[in-house]
């Protein structure tokens, strides 16, 4: 695993999950259920904490939602936390119903009067708070169309709201500085990282679709976490929040950061590839998205599926699994860098996938 230096920030617990102070970067997603709706918000997050959500964020916009914290609290078991905007009333609800952390834009919870009482309750509660600056929702950063005035706009308004919480001695602090821009993003944490220690929750906010939002997520999450910043990290997906699971354990790993899950490598195919590789590499990443408890595994699994014996042997053997095509729809097994078999491609994607649960079971053991 490769360790970036990275920069030393608080240690700050939310229910049993500590982020900061050098401690793996955590995953969070937020459920897209209404969240009045007790059923359908706790079955999404039973889904993403199978597929490995480490913290996860729901919004109440309203009381008759924020009323719902101690149930869903019932039924889950990582810690959850309460976004809320606007009324500092329903904040205080879903910190007397037990929520973990709360996240708030003090930007528009109103007057500093109502920010100190918020403060004081999540103080006695022993529950931190995210202050999330979105440029988004700061009129002020639309004076400047400079990326840098804009970052340190950001900083700016965060340090404020910080400074209020501190003169109450209060320290349980995480901070996100977003904006959908990634130069802007990433110089509004650089920034803010040189002047304090408190935890950085990362993300490229309103990030977009699958596609475009991984790209984005990728670029502007990974330079900064190449810089040594960050500890906990959302990708923000127009997609199915289990998309965001995925995509943030990708980056992680493939950074070296957290080493978990199974890393597919496979080739772009050319004039010499006789299988239907494209397709083979879907079915396998679809099957592979839905294996439960796979980011419990302590150890990383890679796989190959290669279109060609010129680099597919090496890539194959290298890997803990690969198969290399080695003429029309059949290819070469390879486990642990030993041939076992040849094996006809519309065999391999059910073949792979029992040799990751067999893996599984042998690594869990
Ligand atoms: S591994 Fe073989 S099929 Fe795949 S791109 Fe390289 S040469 Fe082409």
């Amino acid at each position: 695993m490769k360790f970036y230096k990275r920069f030393q920030t608080k240690k700050i617990n939310i229910g049993n999950v500590t982020i900061g102070g050098g401690l793996p970067i955590r995953i969070q997603s937020m459920t897209n259920t209404n969240s009045r709706d007790l059923k359908s918000t706790v079955k999404q997050i039973k889904q993403l904490e199978e597929v490995g959500c480490e913290l996860i964020r729901v919004s109440f916009p309203d009381m008759e939602s924020a009323l719902n914290v101690r149930k869903i609290k019932k039924h889950i078991k990582i810690p959850l936390i309460a976004d809320v905007h606007f009324d500092y009333k329903i904040a205080l609800e879903v910190i007397k119903q037990g929520v973990d952390k709360l996240r708030i834009n003090p930007s528009n919870i109103g007057s500093q009067d109502k920010l100190v009482a918020l403060v004081k309750e999540a103080k006695n509660a022993h529950i931190p708070i995210r202050i999330g600056i979105n440029a988004g929702s700061l009129k002020k950063i639309h004076h400047s169309s400079n990326n840098f005035m804009r970052a340190k706009t950001l900083v700016c308004v965060a340090i404020e709201h910080i400074k209020v919480l501190e003169k109450y001695n209060f320290q349980d602090i995480v901070v996100s500085l977003k904006a959908s821009n990634i130069d802007t993003t990433i110089q509004a944490y650089r920034l803010f990282a040189s002047k304090r220690t408190y935890p950085l929750h990362l993300g490229i906010t309103e990030a977009g679709s699958i596609f475009s939002g991984t790209i984005k997520s990728s670029i502007g999450v990974g330079i900064m976490l190449y810089d040594g910043i960050g500890d906990t990290i959302r990708v923000s997906l127009t997609a199915d929040p289990i998309e965001e699971i995925n995509v943030a354990y990708c980056i992680l790993q493939y950074m070296g950061l957290r080493n978990l899950g199974v890393e597919v490598i496979s080739c772009p195919t050319c004039s010499r590839c006789e299988v239907d590789l494209i397709n083979i590499v879907l079915k396998l990443e679809k099957k592979i998205s839905v294996i439960k408890n796979l980011r419990k595994l302590h150890k990383p699994i890679k796989v190959a599926l290669m279109g060609c014996v010129v680099n597919g042997p090496g890539e194959a053997k290298d890997a803990d699994f690969g198969i290399a095509a080695s003429g029309k729809n059949i290819g070469v097994l390879f486990k642990n860098g030993n041939i076992i078999c040849k094996i006809s491609s519309d065999k391999w994607v059910n073949k792979i996938i029992s040799m990751i649960e067999e893996r599984m079971i042998h690594i869990q053991r």
